[in-house]
């Protein structure tokens, strides 16, 4: 009898194991678990576009494998204002702050116009590596062309979003704008979906890096589900600095199956048939030719002179 039940019993936890794998619905996507030994083997295998996609995000980043680029500045337009009634939510994947006020945008630097700050959110470890390399943490300012009345509407258009990347490395000292998201994430760490006022204003300049002149450009697609490839990908190489400790405060941030979210990146999509940009001010050496030739002139000039005096 008891051996019938535990049969029934299994027969019932393989019928909702076998419902469960085979759901795709967007929210009940998960970040594969690393082994004991921290590796992560299994793939994402999220389906739709996030599989068979050919111009996914993130992708490798590296100065080796990228063409040079040139644009105009890139420009922050309010960036430097802390957000509005900032609130901070446990989304489940990450945490993240939405801004509401569409004064904070960012233009030029090759973009094709305008784009409205809509959210910003972090990955634990970086989603985009360089050389290689995975950094720490990486966050994503999510914006979409004014040309949109919402970034809903934005997902479905080439370049409609434009997602600003920036990498923090570790350093000894604790970073105080980081530490203004950990301070509140620790109200709504355990309960996906809750949502807390942040302990401290936050402007988004403060967690840019120093140098916004040089970056990677892309055209890629969000890095969660259902994958839109509508993203043109700006990603700084210079890094921001954070401490150990504050890495280690995110990874016990609760996802919606109730575990820690030891990490939340997706892995790296191959480039396939696209351009990785390498942009930066490059210095000119046309530039310094034509300052030699302006000095040169007066002394070619002088040489005929002196010519035309001694025919004379
Ligand atoms: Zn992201």
């Amino acid at each position: 009898m008891i051996i019938r039940k535990m049969k029934c019993l299994v027969l019932v936890q393989l019928i909702a194991c076998i419902l469960f794998t085979g759901s795709t619905a967007d929210d009940e996507w998960h970040y594969p678990s690393p082994d004991p030994t921290g590796v992560i083997n299994e793939p994402e295998a999220w389906g739709g576009q996030c599989d068979s996609g050919r111009r996914q995000s993130p992708i490798a980043l590296s100065r080796a494998a990228a063409v040079r680029g040139e644009f105009g500045p890139l420009i922050f337009n309010n960036y430097k204002l802390p957000i509005r009634q900032a609130l901070l939510t446990n989304t489940g994947h990450s945490v993240q702050v939405n801004n509401n006020d569409t004064s904070v945008t960012i233009q030029g630097g090759g973009l094709p116009g305008r784009y409205v700050l809509d959210q910003l959110h972090f990955h634990w470890g970086s989603e985009h590596t360089i050389d290689g390399v995975r950094y720490a943490l990486e966050l994503h300012l999510v914006h979409h062309s004014t040309l949109y009345p919402t970034l809903n509407d934005a997902v479905a258009v080439k370049n409609g979003v434009a997602v600003i990347g920036v990498l923090f490395h570790v350093a000894a000292q604790p970073n105080m704008h980081i530490g203004t998201i950990l301070e509140t994430a620790i109200d709504i760490r355990s309960v996906p979906g809750q949502v807390a006022p942040l302990k401290a204003k936050l402007a988004p300049n403060s967690l840019l890096p120093v140098n916004r002149t040089a970056y990677f450009r892309y055209e890629g697609s969000l890095t969660t589900p259902a994958c839109a490839e509508s993203v043109i990908w700006t990603v700084f190489p210079e890094s921001v600095a954070l401490s150990l400790d504050q890495v280690d405060q995110f990874k016990v941030i609760h996802d919606q199956s109730g575990h820690e979210l030891v990490n939340n990146y997706r892995s790296v999509q191959p480039l396939n048939a696209r351009s990785l940009v390498y942009a930066r001010e490059w210095e000119r050496a046309s530039d310094s030719a034509s300052g030699s030739a302006s000095t040169a002139f007066p002394v070619m000039g002088l040489l005929l002179v002196l010519l035309v005096i001694s025919k004379v």
